[in-house]
C-alpha cells in the first residue's frame, strides 16, 4: 500500500481550537519520521464556521469528508450554540452518515498523575448509533415524546444488527489484547432490549472461540470499576451505559483530559474524537489537557495503519505512544489537571521533544 493518507481537521469549539492543532502537530512530527505522507484538509466546523459560512456544519463538509481516510473532530460546544438557523450539532450526523457504530474508548493509567489508580488498562467499546439517540431516518418515530404536558416518554432502540456489529468490533479488539470480553447490560430489567443485546453478543462470540466472555450488570459494573478496575480488559455495552461508564473510568485515571476515543464502523473511514466536551470554562487559557485529543489522533493513525496495511502509520503510532508516555512522566510537560506545572503548549512541546530524542 502507498504510504499516503488524507485526513480532515475539524477544530470544533472552545478548547478544540487549542487541542486539535496540538494533535495535528504531533501526528505531523511522527509521520515525518516514518515517511508517512499525510494530506491535511482543514474544514470549517463549529461556532467560527457560523460566522464564516453561515452554518456550524457547512454544506459540502460531508461530501469533502467522504473522500478522506479519516478525520479529527474537536469537541463541539453545541449547548452554547445560538438558537439560529445553521446552528447544527454535527455529532449525530457524522456518526450516522459514516456509519461509525462503535465508539472505542480506552482508559489507561500513567504513573504520577495523582489519579485514583496507577494500573488501569481497559477499553470500553460503546454502541454509538442506537440507544436513546437512534437514527431518526432509520427508526421512524424514535426519540423522546411528550404525550401530555406532564409526561415524557424516552425510547431506546436496540437492534440485532446494531448489537452484533458493535459486539464484533469489541471481539476483534479483545482478540488483539488479552482475549477477554465483558458484556455490560441490564437484562434483568430490560428483558427485551438488553436481552437482545446480550443474545447478539453471545451469537458473535461463536466467531471468536479464543475470546473468553463474561457478563456484568451495569450497576454492579459501576461499583466494580471503582473496586477492581484491573479485572477488566475489553468491555462492550450499549450507548448510554457506555457514555456513563467511560466518564467514570476517566475519573479513575486523572479526569476527562485523559479520555480519548475513536469512532469506527464497517466503512473505510474513522473519526478521532476525545470523550470530553469543549470545556468553555478553560478555553483560551492555554491550560487544556491535550492528551485525550492527541491520543485519539494516534488511535486514528494506528487504526488506519492496520486497516490499510501501512507500516509507516503503525510505526508513527508507536513513536507517538512512546513520546506521549515520556511527556506524561515529567511534571513540566503535563497540564495542571494531572499534577503537572505546564500548559497545553508545554505538553505538546514535551511530546515533540521526546520524539526528537528518540530519532
Ligand atoms: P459535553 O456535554 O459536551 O460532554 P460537558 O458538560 O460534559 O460537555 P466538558 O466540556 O466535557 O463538559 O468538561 C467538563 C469539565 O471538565 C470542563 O469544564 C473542564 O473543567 C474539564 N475538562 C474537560 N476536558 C478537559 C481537558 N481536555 N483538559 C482539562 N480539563 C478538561
Ligand atoms: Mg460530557
Amino acid at each position: 500500500m502507498s504510504a499516503h493518507l488524507t485526513i480532515g481537521i475539524l477544530n470544533g469549539d472552545d478548547i478544540g481550537l487549542e487541542i486539535v492543532p496540538a494533535a495535528v502537530e504531533v501526528v505531523k512530527a511522527a509521520a515525518a519520521q516514518t515517511g508517512l505522507n499525510i494530506d491535511w484538509r482543514p474544514m470549517p466546523l463549529g461556532r467560527t464556521a457560523l460566522d464564516t459560512h453561515g452554518s456550524t456544519f457547512p454544506e459540502g463538509t460531508i461530501e469533502a469528508l467522504q473522500k478522506m481516510d479519516g478525520f479529527i473532530l474537536g469537541p463541539i460546544g453545541h449547548q452554547a450554540y445560538p438558537k439560529v438557523a445553521g446552528a447544527i450539532n454535527p455529532h449525530p450526523i457524522l456518526r450516522k452518515r459514516f456509519n461509525l457504530f462503535a465508539n472505542v474508548r480506552p482508559t489507561r493509567s500513567f504513573p504520577g498523575l495523582g489519579a485514583i489508580y496507577d494500573d488501569i488498562d481497559l477499553v470500553i467499546v460503546r454502541e454509538n448509533n442506537e440507544g436513546f439517540q437512534p437514527d431518526r431516518n432509520v427508526v421512524a418515530g424514535s426519540g423522546e415524546f411528550r404525550p401530555t404536558e406532564d409526561m415524557t416518554i424516552s425510547v431506546r432502540v436496540i437492534s440485532r444488527l446494531g448489537s452484533s456489529r458493535v459486539a464484533r468490533a469489541a471481539f476483534e479488539i479483545a482478540q488483539q489484547r488479552k482475549k477477554r470480553l465483558t458484556v455490560v447490560h441490564k437484562n434483568t430489567v430490560f428483558k427485551l432490549g438488553c436481552g437482545m443485546f446480550v443474545e447478539e453478543c453471545y451469537r458473535v462470540a461463536k466467531e471468536f472461540p479464543d475470546v473468553a466472555v463474561n457478563e456484568v450488570i451495569v450497576d454492579t459494573m459501576a461499583m466494580r470499576l471503582i473496586r477492581d478496575p484491573q479485572s477488566f480488559d475489553v468491555v462492550v455495552t450499549t450507548n448510554m451505559f457506555g457514555d456513563i461508564l467511560t466518564d467514570e473510568a476517566a475519573g479513575l485515571v486523572g479526569g476527562l483530559g485523559m479520555a480519548p476515543g475513536l469512532c469506527i464502523g464497517e466503512g473505510a473511514i474513522a473519526m478521532a474524537q476525545a470523550t470530553h466536551g469543549s470545556a468553555p470554562d478553560i478555553a483560551g487559557k492555554g491550560i487544556a489537557n491535550p492528551y485525550a485529543m492527541i491520543e485519539s489522533a494516534r488511535m486514528l493513525i494506528e487504526w488506519l495503519g492496520h486497516n490499510r496495511e501501512i507500516a509507516q502509520a503503525v510505526e508513527a503510532s508507536r513513536i507517538m505512544d512512546a513520546a506521549i508516555a515520556a511527556a506524561l512522566a515529567n511534571p513540566a510537560t503535563r497540564t495542571k489537571d494531572i499534577r503537572g506545572t505546564g500548559g497545553t503548549a508545554d505538553m505538546t512541546r514535551g511530546i515533540l521533544d521526546a520524539m526528537k530524542l528518540k530519532s
